[in-house]
């Protein structure tokens, strides 16, 4: 459905940032492309809907090419979110999300449905934020609506470049997740651009390693663990995983519930197959948290536990 055909891109000052690509995104598939920085991520994806001219190949959507669509149409069948989302400050989170259905002339109920529908989707209660301004909501509620925002007119494919790198760890985890539910729901085509393994082994159906402004590999990302196609990949994927302290796991720190224990508020892990780099970014922040298995709080993992965890391994030498 979006097909790169030998596309490249040098920009006027001579550096090639994309160098002889290719491939097909299928309809309906989350693509992630992944790479050190300044390998050519962002253009590769500004290319698609045009806020990048190429300077060499085709691109295609649906079999016809990018250049003979017209830029509006081109524009407002895909949506585009960027790491920092610009909410119209002195608009409404409501108005926010109507700005393309309402270019596009949709009708007023329409709209209204539609923006009840999306921001019950990512747990944005209408009544409470809808006549809100973007002022009025955490750095995460506002990404939240920005992801809203790029799917209300219904386009056909979504660009995300970077969009919960600026976010805390918590915040973009609940993103992450939201962004889950909202591929299982709406099968969209969406290219999505990051530099971290872990959300690219989480979100896609396949991921693209670019390098140097070339395609390195694509797979599944079951594939790219298991079969890297050299070197470079295996230590990309590999830097990302937790081998270094393979000993160490959640269920092994964890500190069974105890019946009597009064509930505070703490942050929860949903799994304990949650990899512990996202484990001790948590601990980083706080004091500890509550580790859940299907859906049931089953413990606790505080600071304290991690560092005698450590000090015995390393007694142990291990
Ligand atoms: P990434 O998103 O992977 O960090 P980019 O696509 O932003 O990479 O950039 C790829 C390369 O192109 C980098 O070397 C970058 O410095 C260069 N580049 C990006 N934009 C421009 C520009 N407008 N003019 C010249 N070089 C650029």
């Amino acid at each position: 459905m979006i097909k790169f055909e030998d596309v490249s891109k040098q920009y006027p000052d001579g550096t090639v940032a994309v160098d002889s690509i290719d491939f097909e995104i299928q309809q309906g598939e989350f693509f992630v492309i992944i790479g050190p920085s300044g390998c050519g991520k962002t253009t590769t994806l500004k290319m698609i809907n045009r806020l990048i001219p190429l300077t060499g190949g085709t691109i295609l959507i649906n079999d016809k090419k990018i250049s003979a669509y017209d830029i509006h149409e081109l524009r407002w069948n895909t949506g585009y979110v960027l790491q920092q989302i610009a909410l119209f400050p002195h608009m409404t989170i409501a108005e926010n999300i109507a700005i393309v259905p309402e270019l596009i002339k949709w009708d007023k109920e329409k709209i209204e449905n539609r923006i009840h529908e999306l921001m019950n989707m990512v747990g944005l209660d209408p009544e409470t934020y809808a006549s809100r301004k973007p002022s009025e909501l955490s750095g995460g509620e506002q990404q939240r609506v920005g992801v809203i925002r790029a799917l209300a007119a219904d386009p056909e494919i979504i660009l995300m470049d970077e969009p919960f790198s600026a976010l805390d760890p918590i915040s973009r985890e609940k993103l992450q997740d939201d962004m889950l539910a909202l591929k299982k729901n709406l099968k969209k085509t969406t290219v999505f651009v990051t530099h971290d393994m872990q959300e690219a082994l989480k979100l896609a159906d396949r991921i693209c390693i670019m390098k140097d402004g070339k395609v390195v590999q694509i797979g599944t990302p079951q594939e790219l663990v298991n079969n890297p196609s050299d070197e470079f990949v295996k230590e990309f994927v590999g830097d990302n995983s937790n081998n270094w302290i393979s000993d160490m796991t959640i269920e092994g720190l964890l500190r069974p519930l105890d019946e009597e224990e009064t509930l505070e508020s703490f942050q929860i892990i949903k799994s304990v197959t949650t990899p512990l780099n996202k484990l001790v970014e948590i601990l980083s922040n706080y004091e500890q948290v509550g580790i859940e298995k299907d859906g049931k709080l089953i413990g606790f993992i505080n600071r304290q536990s991690v560092m005698n965890k450590l000090a015995t391994m390393l007694q142990e030498g291990v």
